[in-house]
This record gives C-alpha cells, sequence and structure tokens, in this order.
C-alpha cells in the first residue's frame, strides 16, 4: 500500500468517559465521509467506552502507552493483552511526555515496540529533539537515535506496521510549530535513516506524521511537503471544532 494522511489525536489525561464518548461520537459523524485515515487515543479509562463509539467506523481506536511485559507484578501498568480485549489497534509508544517526564528511555520504549508488534498492534513511535538539543545542532543525532534503537530487533514484516510521528519536544504544547521546511527537513532525513536500515521501498511506505501544535490554519502547509504524511494532533484534538478542519484539510 502506499502513502496515505493518518491523522491522530492524542487526547493525553483528559475526558470522562461521558465528555469521551460525546467527543468520540461527534468524530465519527464528522468523518465518516473523510478522505484520510483518522485515529483517537483516549486515556486507558475511556478506552473501552470509546471503543464501542468507533467500532466499525473509519476511526482506529489508540492507546497512549503499553507496559513492557505481557503480564505480571507491574502496579499500575496496563498490558498489550488488556489493550487488544479493549479493541485497541495502535498503542502510541515514546512520546516526549514518557521519555522526559517519566523518563523513559530508548531500550525501554524498544521493549515496548517489539511486544506491541509481536501482538499485532500498529506502533506510533514517537521521536524528537529537545530545544536544547536543536540549538546545538543535534537534531539529526537525536532523531537518528530514537529511531534506531526504537526499532532494533525490528523486522522489515513489521515494519509495515510501524509509523513514525516526528514531534520536536519544543513545539509540543507551546504554540510553537516548525516550520513546514524545517519539519520536512527531518522526515526527509528520517525517511533516509529507515532506508539505511529497511532498504529504499521500506522508506518510501512508511508513515512519517508530525506533531507540534498543529492546527488547522498550519495543518495543510505542513501536509504539503513530500515527506509529511499526517499530524499526531494533542491540544487541538479535545474538540470537534479544531480536530475536523486538521482531519479534513484539503
Ligand atoms: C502531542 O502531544 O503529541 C502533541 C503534538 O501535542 P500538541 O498538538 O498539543 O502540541
Amino acid at each position: 500500500m502506499s502513502r496515505y494522511y493518518y491523522i491522530a489525536g492524542n487526547w493525553k489525561m483528559h475526558k470522562t468517559r461521558e465528555q469521551a464518548a460525546e467527543l468520540a461520537q461527534s468524530l465519527v459523524t464528522a468523518l465518516k465521509d473523510g478522505k484520510h485515515e483518522y485515529l483517537i487515543a483516549p486515556s486507558f479509562t475511556c478506552l473501552e467506552t470509546v471503543s464501542a463509539v468507533v467500532q466499525d467506523t473509519n476511526i482506529r481506536l489508540g492507546a497512549q502507552n503499553c507496559a513492557p511485559e505481557e503480564e505480571g507484578a507491574h502496579t499500575g501498568e496496563v498490558s498489550v493483552l488488556q489493550l487488544k480485549d479493549l479493541g485497541v489497534q495502535t498503542i502510541i509508544l515514546g512520546h516526549s511526555e514518557r521519555r522526559h517526564i517519566y523518563k523513559e528511555d530508548d531500550a525501554l520504549i524498544n521493549k515496548k515496540v517489539k511486544l506491541a508488534l509481536k501482538h499485532g498492534f500498529e506502533v506510533i513511535l514517537c521521536i524528537g529533539e529537545l530545544l536544547e538539543e536543536r540549538e546545538a545542532g543535534k537534531v539529526e543525532e537525536v532523531c537518528e537515535r530514537q529511531t534506531v534503537k526504537g526499532l532494533e530487533g525490528v523486522s522489515a514484516d513489521a515494519l509495515s506496521n510501524v509509523v513514525i510521528a516526528y514531534e520536536p519536544v519544543w513545539a509540543i504544547g507551546t504554540g510553537k510549530t516548525a516550520t513546514p521546511q524545517d519539519a520536512e527537513a527531518v522526515h526527509a532525513f528520517v525517511r533516509k535513516v529507515i532506508g539505511r536500515l529497511y532498504g529504499e521501498d521500506a522508506a518510501k511506505k512508511i508513515i512519517i506524521q508530525y506533531g507540534g501544535s498543529v492546527k488547522a490554519e498550519n495543518a495543510a502547509q505542513l501536509m504539503a511537503m513530500e515527506n509529511i504524511d499526517g499530524a499526531l494532533v494533542g491540544g487541538a484534538s479535545l474538540k470537534t471544532d479544531t480536530f475536523v478542519p486538521i482531519a479534513k484539510f484539503s
């Protein structure tokens, strides 16, 4: 399958079940004739509720994280088996809030990536540099390391279930967006890294989303870039009015 636009909403730690059901229902209605691929990722507590709403629609159900083990004595963690049971199709891993607030390192993220892929999930692997890393000229070094280590031991076959989200940390939730040209340069670089690891064909096929203060006003310019295949949206995914114009960009 060739590349398509893939717009995902990360609801982070927002919404009660009632609010989540209401937003999901409203998105199902608004996006039923949408031309792109869609995903919403509610909190664990809302997954069952939202699963029932998006079942048999064009919106995939995502989780925002998973445990690195299938089951066992891991208080407070949620397993891939439990996510599968709820109808989750996709797991977002390595989000910058997991990396920087909860100190998840590349090795832990890689363990989760492999476990999720083994259980048939699609994985959205988030990568991206901190502001000080950008200012120190380390954008490529950081993105290459996070991509290579995040995918260590992932087969070429399994890679077809991986999406990469480039999210410069300084652009997340700050209102600052990378310019389309800056984002494009990193996306092209990451595609090259995938080419080196998995070959040209895999590089051409892999979906690379951009994330970081995407809104209706900048979505179309970002998506117009050759190597930007969609968006991972935080703040603007929390309301129909702000998410739908991004999801229906043309
Ligand atoms: C995110 O959390 O992945 C994100 C990109 O957030 P925001 O759109 O709010 O910057």
